[in-house]
C-alpha cells in the first residue's frame, strides 16, 4: 500500500534516510550517509527537541475558512494564541482580510486517558461544524491519543458522513518523529486525502456540450492557461516578500503563478491540478505532496534548492525556464537582475568581506546561504544544519564542492551552538529564529536565517540579506555589554571539550 493510501502518514524517520547528529565536513557527511553510519549516530545527552505538531498547526492556521479541533490535553494547542497573530499578519501582507482563528480542544483529562477520548472528539467535531459552519475542519491528533490508542482516523472517517465541512485528519504525535520536518508531510497528507484538487463543474466552470460552438475555443483557452501556469509551494518559513519576488521573476518569463498551500482556501485548492508545473522552494518541504500530484495527475515537479544568492537564483530560475523552453529568456533576465543587484549591494561589500560567519538552521537554507555569502568574500567557518535527510543531499554535494574545508554539523541542540560560538568566536552568526538571544549573550551579533516577515529569495531578497548583515556588523555594543553581564550555565570542563563530545554511534 502506498503511503498516500494510508489513513495515517508515515513520519520522516520511516520514509527517508535521515540524521540529527553529525560533526565533520560535507564530504564526510556524504560518505557517512553512503556507508550507513549517519543514521546510526545519536547523542548521549540531549538538551531539547521540537514538536512537529506545532509546525503543522502553523500551516493549518493559515487556511481560510477552517476550524482546528485539537484532540489533546489543554496545553498542546497553547501556541495557537500566538499563531493567530502571525497568521493574521500573513493574511494582511497578502491583501486578505483578518479572520478569527477558531480552535477548540477536547482537553483530555486523566479520566479520558484511562477511559479513551473518542466520544469527546466526535462531540467536538460536531460542535465545530454546527457552531462555526467552516469549510474545513482540521482534526489534530497529538501524543496523548496516540499513546492511549484512540482511533482518531476512524473518528475522522465517521465524521465525514455527518458533517457539512470537509474533515481533514492531521496526524502528528510529536513523540513519533525525531525530525520536526515530519510536520510538512502530516499537513500535506491530510490535504491530499480529504481536499479536492480538481475544478468542479458549475462551481469553477460552466460545462459546455461538445456540439456547442464555443466548446473548442474554451478548450484551447483552458489548455493555453494551464500550459503557462505554475504552482509555487510555500511553507511556514517562506514569507510574502519571497513569494512576490519569485512571482515577479516568473512573470517576467511569461508564467502565471498560483501559491499553495498556506493562505489558500477550499475554492483555491480546487485549482491545484490546473497547472503545468509544481515548484518547490525548499527540498525538505514539499516532496511528499509534489510526488503525490505527479502520481495522481501526471503533473511534473521541480525541487532544486532555494533561490538565494546570484548563482543559485540563476540556476534555480534556469531550471524552471528549461521546462518551458525559455532558457535564453531566463539567462537574459538573470544578467539584467544581477547587474542591478550587484550595483545595489556594492557599497556594503567592503565591510562584509573577510568576516567570519557561522550559519545555523534549516538544512537547505543554511547550506545555500553559506555558498552565497562565500561567493561574495565572507569566510564561512561552520554550517550547522538542524537535521539532514536524503532530500538535502544535493545541497551537501554542492557544499562539498564549493566549501570542502568548512566544518559541517547536524545539530539542533542549543548547547552545541553555544559551545561553537564561544570557541570559534565568529564575527557574525546567521541563525534560526528563536536563538538570537542565546547568540547575543555570547557577545556576537546575529541576523535571521529566515523570517516570514523578511525577504531572502531572488535578487531583492539577497540585497536585503546584505543590508541586514551590514547593519548587524555596524554596531556590536549591545552584544558586548550583554555578554559581560551574563553567566553561562555550563561547567568549565565543557568549554575545553569538543563541541560534539556527546555525539556517539
Ligand atoms: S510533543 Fe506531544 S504532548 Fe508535547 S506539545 Fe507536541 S503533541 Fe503535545
Amino acid at each position: 500500500m502506498s503511503y498516500y493510501e494510508q489513513r495515517i502518514p508515515p513520519v520522516r524517520d520511516q520514509r527517508l534516510q535521515l540524521a540529527d547528529s553529525f560533526s565533520g565536513s560535507a564530504g564526510e557527511l556524504l560518505d557517512c550517509q553512503r556507508e550507513g553510519c549517519l543514521m546510526r549516530k545519536s547523542r548521549s545527552f540531549w538538551q531539547a527537541n521540537a514538536c512537529q505538531m506545532s509546525l503543522t498547526l502553523m500551516m493549518a492556521a493559515t487556511v481560510a475558512g477552517s476550524v482546528i479541533v485539537m484532540h489533546a490535553p489543554g496545553g498542546c494547542g497553547a501556541q495557537l494564541l500566538a499563531i493567530n497573530v502571525q497568521s493574521n499578519k500573513g493574511r494582511a501582507q497578502r491583501g486578505q482580510p483578518p479572520a478569527p482563528l477558531n480552535w477548540i480542544s477536547t482537553d483530555l483529562s486523566e479520566a479520558d486517558v484511562i477511559g479513551g477520548g473518542e466520544r469527546k472528539l466526535e462531540a467536538a467535531i460536531a460542535y465545530a461544524d454546527r457552531e462555526f459552519r467552516p469549510e474545513i475542519i482540521f482534526v489534530v491528533s497529538t501524543c496523548a491519543p496516540n499513546i492511549i490508542g484512540d482511533d482518531v482516523a476512524e473518528v475522522v472517517e465517521r465524521a465525514k458522513s455527518t458533517a457539512a465541512a470537509k474533515i481533514v485528519g492531521l496526524h502528528c504525535p510529536g513523540f513519533k518523529s525525531r525530525v520536526v520536518a515530519s510536520a510538512y508531510d502530516a499537513f500535506y497528507h491530510g490535504l491530499l486525502r480529504d481536499i479536492p484538487f480538481e475544478p468542479e463543474a458549475w462551481k469553477d466552470y460552466v460545462p459546455l456540450d461538445q456540439a456547442d460552438p464555443r466548446y473548442e475555443m474554451e478548450q484551447a483557452r483552458e489548455n493555453y492557461q494551464k500550459a503557462h501556469t505554475v504552482n509555487l509551494w510555500n511553507a511556514t518559513s517562506i514569507g510574502y516578500q519571497d513569494e512576490d519576488e519569485i512571482k515577479r521573476l516568473l512573470a517576467a518569463l511569461g508564467l502565471d503563478t498560483r501559491i499553495f498551500a498556506e493562505y489558500a482556501s477550499l475554492d483555491e485548492f480546487r485549482q491545484i491540478s490546473r497547472a503545468a508545473l509544481n515548484i518547490s522552494m525548499c527540498n525538505v518541504h514539499d516532496d511528499y505532496m509534489l510526488k503525490f500530484l505527479e502520481e495522481k495527475y501526471g503533473m511534473p515537479y521541480y525541487i532544486a534548492g532555494m533561490p538565494i544568492g546570484f548563482s543559485e537564483t540563476r540556476r534555480w530560475l534556469g531550471g524552471i525556464a528549461a521546462r518551458f523552453g525559455l532558457e535564453k529568456e531566463a539567462a537574459r533576465l538573470a544578467d539584467h537582475e544581477e547587474k542591478l543587484a550587484a550595483a545595489a549591494i556594492k557599497p556594503y561589500l567592503p565591510a562584509l568581506q573577510g568576516k567570519r560567519v557561522l550559519i545555523s538552521g534549516g538544512v537547505v537554507r543554511a547550506g545555500t546561504e553559506a555558498a552565497a555569502l562565500a561567493e561574495l568574500g565572507m569566510e564561512i567557518i561552520g554550517v550547522k544544519a538542524y537535521h539532514y535527510d536524503e532530500n538535502a543531499r544535493p545541497i551537501f554535494e554542492e557544499l562539498a564542492a564549493k566549501l570542502p574545508e568548512v566544518h559541517v554539523s547536524v545539530s539542533n541542540q542549543a548547547f552545541e551552538l553555544t559551545h561553537q560560538i564561544k570557541t570559534l568566536k565568529p564575527d557574525l552568526v546567521v541563525t534560526h529564529n528563536g536563538t538570537h538571544g542565546l547568540v547575543a549573550k555570547l557577545g556576537v551579533p546575529s541576523v535571521q536565517l529566515f523570517s516570514a516577515d523578511g525577504a531572502f529569495f531572488g535578487y531583492g531578497g539577497f540585497y536585503q540579506i546584505m543590508r541586514k548583515i551590514h547593519f548587524a556588523l555596524g554596531n556590536v555594543n549591545y552584544q558586548e555589554r550583554l555578554a559581560g553581564h551574563v553567566r553561562q550555565p555550563y561547567k568549565d570542563w565543557y568549554w575545553s571539550a569538543d563541541t560534539y563530545t556527546f555525539i556517539k554511534e
